[in-house]
């Protein structure tokens, strides 16, 4: 027999959220409130137009929660965004926009697809930032275009293209310091932007992620990749590189913090040569 308390509980049914968007790392659910929607971030990684795929545990979390960090830090000097709040680890809830099918790239150094187009050596400085676009659309390998495709095709306005260019810049600017503070160089990163429209006004604002997944980061001191390219280019130790970025901006959650099964060789002291064992030595010697 069923006890009272049984009988009095209610079986609330929870009606499965729609899904609007499917990508390669993350999927988009119909939101709680018209005008937005939820982002949920996948382990699932993909390199060279889906042709490499792969799966890097935990790297949802971990990107969920960089990205939470850097929009907000964004959102604090100016930049609108779509980012409203975290809602769990793999969730957020964001402005649904329509997103101008173009990504952004600026970079500081060159690297990737740069250094192959122009035959130069990664990590050479560039004498100033540069901005390249790509059009969005994976059948044709996201082709690099100029403004003039752009406006061509009328995938964005002259306007709109001044507020993106100087968006991101800024953007731009801000990062490489924020993330210079704590030993990392922002090489190069990719931003989409989207068309918000509220009361009718429509306005740009920052879309998607910035992240491990889009952005080349390196350790300013040793050249170590904390990035994707680490899953592009086999070089191991992929969990950990997200991991440490996450804990240098201070983001890291307590699980991983508790787990302590990674340790970085970035942040390994040098093990000491002979000679400056024995120059130790006599230094401690001559203290006593
Ligand atoms: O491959 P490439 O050198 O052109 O990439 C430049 C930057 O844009 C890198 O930080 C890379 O992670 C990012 N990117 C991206 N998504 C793409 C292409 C590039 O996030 N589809």
């Amino acid at each position: 027999m069923e006890s009272p308390m049984h009988s009095k509980r209610k079986i609330i049914k929870m009606s499965p959220r729609k899904p609007v968007y499917e990508g390669k790392a993350k999927q988009l659910f119909e939101g709680p409130e018209p005008g937005t929607l939820i982002q949920h971030f996948k382990d699932d990684a993909t390199a060279f137009n889906n042709v490499k795929k792969g799966t890097i545990n935990g790297k949802g979390v971990l990107n969920n929660r960089i990205s939470e960090y850097l929009m907000l830090r964004l959102q604090d000097m100016g930049i609108p965004t779509h980012f409203i709040r975290t809602l769990n680890m793999r969730e957020q809830l964001i402005k649904a926009v329509q997103i101008v099918p173009l990504e952004i790239i600026i970079r500081n150094y060159a690297a990737g697809s740069f250094a192959k187009r122009f035959g130069v050596v990664e990590g050479k400085a560039l004498g100033h930032p540069l901005i390249e676009y790509c059009y969005k659309n994976d059948a044709l390998g996201d082709p690099f275009v100029t403004e003039e495709h752009i406006f061509a095709f009328g995938w964005a306005s002259p306007q709109e293209m001044d507020e993106i260019r100087m968006y991101a810049f800024r953007i731009n600017d801000f990062l490489s310091g924020l993330f210079m503070g704590v030993g990392i160089r922002l090489v190069d990163f990719k931003l989409e932007f989207g068309r918000l429209q509220e009361n009718d006004r429509e306005q740009i604002i920052l879309a998607d992620e910035i992240s491990p997944d889009n952005c080349r980061l390196w350790d300013a001191k040793t050249g170590h990749k904390l990035d994707k390219d680490r899953f592009r280019q086999d070089l191991g130790n992929i969990e950990d590189a997200y991991r440490e970025v996450a804990r240098r901006l201070g983001v890291l959650p307590q699980s991983d913090k508790a787990e302590g099964s990674y340790v970085i060789q970035v942040n390994a002291k040098a093990p000491k040569s002979k000679k400056s064992k024995a120059k130790a030595k006599t230094t401690a010697k001559k203290r006593k």
